[in-house]
Parts: structure tokens; sequence; C-alpha cells
């Protein structure tokens, strides 16, 4: 995972071959740096805002000799990162799902509801079925909303996870209102004690604008607790852009990354934490329900700078 990322932060290293930094040194071997990461699919923006917060720290720095140099330069590197990551909220799913539980009386019972959102193909409807997995592994009952009902094959394809979990999907025929789907899961849940609602949702981009405002609706109707943007690790800048656009419309919570396991670059975790300043909370890494790790900005790091 991340080698590309990886590679582009050891370029830094010649930084440590100087024994002290003027801007001139700093600005050739961040040339370099730049540039890999590019390569790596890091956004312009998130580039632009590394390479000035390592300047801030360097210009005129002394460097020690001998082998402290290169840690020198990633303790440096380590920092900016972490500044960049602290911006946005730390967020703990399983902790805000039990919290809102928790307050449930005898009288009254009100689920926890996520709405998931992104482009088709980025891996929603698996995530969907990952989550759910995993909440039911800590002991939470869950119902699944079939809220795709445009594209070919989806109520299927979740209706299947959800027997294979033994949850309960509940689903319209398609072309009808996701919004009301959603909405149905939200009162069987509130009818049956179901801790967690999962909404997946149509991800078709030919007409982006129908598409959000579909979004929105259903926001309006279930008022998610929680919205999570699931964006493909592999589509490098256009993830940069979808989530640039759903956050615009929907202004979500939280970001899952998929097919991390099979992205080389890493350059999207930077740029969606840094775009939209909410964090990341999974990575998913795999095809298999258990595939679903949660994001660690510290071992990130370790990742990309080890
Ligand atoms: P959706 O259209 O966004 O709902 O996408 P799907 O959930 O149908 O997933 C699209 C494809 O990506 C499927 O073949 C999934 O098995 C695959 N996929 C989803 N998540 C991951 C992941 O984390 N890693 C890998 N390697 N493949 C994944």
């Amino acid at each position: 995972m991340f080698e590309k990322l990886r590679s582009a932060f050891g370029s830094l290293s010649k930084l440590a071959t100087h024994t002290s930094l003027s801007e001139k040194d700093i600005d050739s071997i961040l040339w370099d740096f730049e540039l890999a990461m590019i390569e790596s699919n890091v956004a312009q923006e998130v580039i632009q805002s590394i390479t000035q917060s390592l300047k801030r720290g360097l210009v005129g720095e002394k460097i020690p000799r001998g082998e402290d140099q290169v840690a020198f330069v990633k303790n440096e590197l380590r920092d900016s990162i972490r500044e960049f990551f602290s911006k946005t909220p730390n967020i703990d799913l399983p902790q805000l799902v039990k919290s809102k539980l928790d307050k449930n009386t005898r009288d009254h019972f009100s689920p926890f509801v996520i709405l998931f959102l992104g482009i088709n193909g980025v891996g929603k409807t698996t995530t969907v079925a990952k989550l759910a997995y995993l909440f039911k592994n800590m002991g939470n009952t869950v119902v699944l909303a079939c809220g795709d009902t445009h594209r070919a094959g989806a109520i299927e394809q979740l209706t299947e996870h959800a027997n294979r979990l033994k949850v309960k999907a509940i689903a319209q025929s398609y072309g009808s209102d996701p919004a009301a789907v959603a909405k149905d899961a939200q009162l069987y849940a509130e009818a049956h004690n179901v801790g967690l609602v999962l909404i997946d949702s149509a991800g078709r981009i030919q007409t982006s604008k129908n598409l959000m405002e579909e979004m929105e609706k259903i926001v309006r109707v279930v008022r998610p607790d929680f919205k999570i943007f699931v964006a493909d690790s592999l589509s490098g800048n256009d993830a940069v852009s979808q989530a640039k656009e759903f956050k615009s419309f929907t202004d979500f919570d939280a970001t899952i990354l998929t097919k991390a396991d099979a992205d080389t670059k890493g350059g999207a975790a930077l740029s969606i934490a840094f775009i939209t300043q909410r964090p990341i909370i999974y990575l998913a890494v795999g095809q298999e329900y258990k595939d679903l790790v949660a994001f660690n900005v510290e071992q990130f790091i370790e990742n990309i700078l080890t």
C-alpha cells in the first residue's frame, strides 16, 4: 500500500545531505518532491500546503550531522502531515453509535442512521455490507436500506449481502423514491428496536445535479445521524472532485477510502482529508466483509515515511 507516496517522501532525504538549508536548496529539492507527489495522486492544493509548511519548518535550520540528518527531515515532515490531519475532527464511529443508542428508553427507541454517498463503482454497496458486519460483530442489530433504486442489480446485490449477513434489508421496486425507502427502513428500525440503519444510495454520474437533489432529499427526510462519503482511492483526482461536490451538497461527516489494498499511490487519503476537512475513518482493504480497518493517522504517517 502507498509505495509511491513513500518514495515521494523518501526523495526528501536529499535534504539531509545539506548542513544548513537556504531557501534555494529547499526549492530545488522540493521540486522533485512535488513531482513525486503529483505522480502519487496528491491534489495540487495539498502539495502546496505540505511544501509551504515544510519550508517554514526548514528554512535556515541547522541540520545535525551524521545519521540524525534523515531523522531530522522526517521529523519536520511528520509534523507537517500531523498538523495537516489535526484539522480534521477525531471521530470514533462505534462510540457515536453507542452514545446515541444508550439514550434509548423502554418507551422510545431511535436508531442510529448512516447514509452512504458516492459514485457508482467505488465500492459503496460492499462498504455498507462491511459496516453491517462490523457493527453486528460488536453486538448491534442492523437493517439495510436499498436506496439505489436506479442501478440495475443494486437492490439484489444489497439484499444478497443482507441474506449472507443475516440482517434485514428494506427495498422497494426500481424507480421508486430512495427517500421513501430510507424512511421505511428507519420506521422499521424504530418499530423493531434495530440499532443501526445503513442506507445505500445511487451513484450515477451522468446526471449529477439530479443525483445531488436526490441525496439532499434523503437527508431532509431521514435526517441521518452520520453521512459517509465513500471514495475509491484508485481514482486519484476524480475522487477529489467527487468529494468536493458531495461535500458542498451534503456536508458529509467522514470518508471511507476503498480499494486501499490495491492503491500503490496513497495520495487520495491526504487529498480528500485536506480538501473536505473531514476525517478518513476506515480504509477498505479487500473484497471480504472483514476487510475494513480503522484509519489511523500515525500509522499512515509511519507507512509513508518508513
Ligand atoms: P458500488 O457501485 O459503489 O456500490 O460498488 P460495489 O460495492 O459494487 O463494488 C465495486 C467493485 O469493487 C466490486 O467488484 C467490489 O468487490 C470491489 N471492491 C469494493 N471494495 C473493495 C476493496 O476495498 N478492495 C478491492 N480490491 N475491491 C473492492
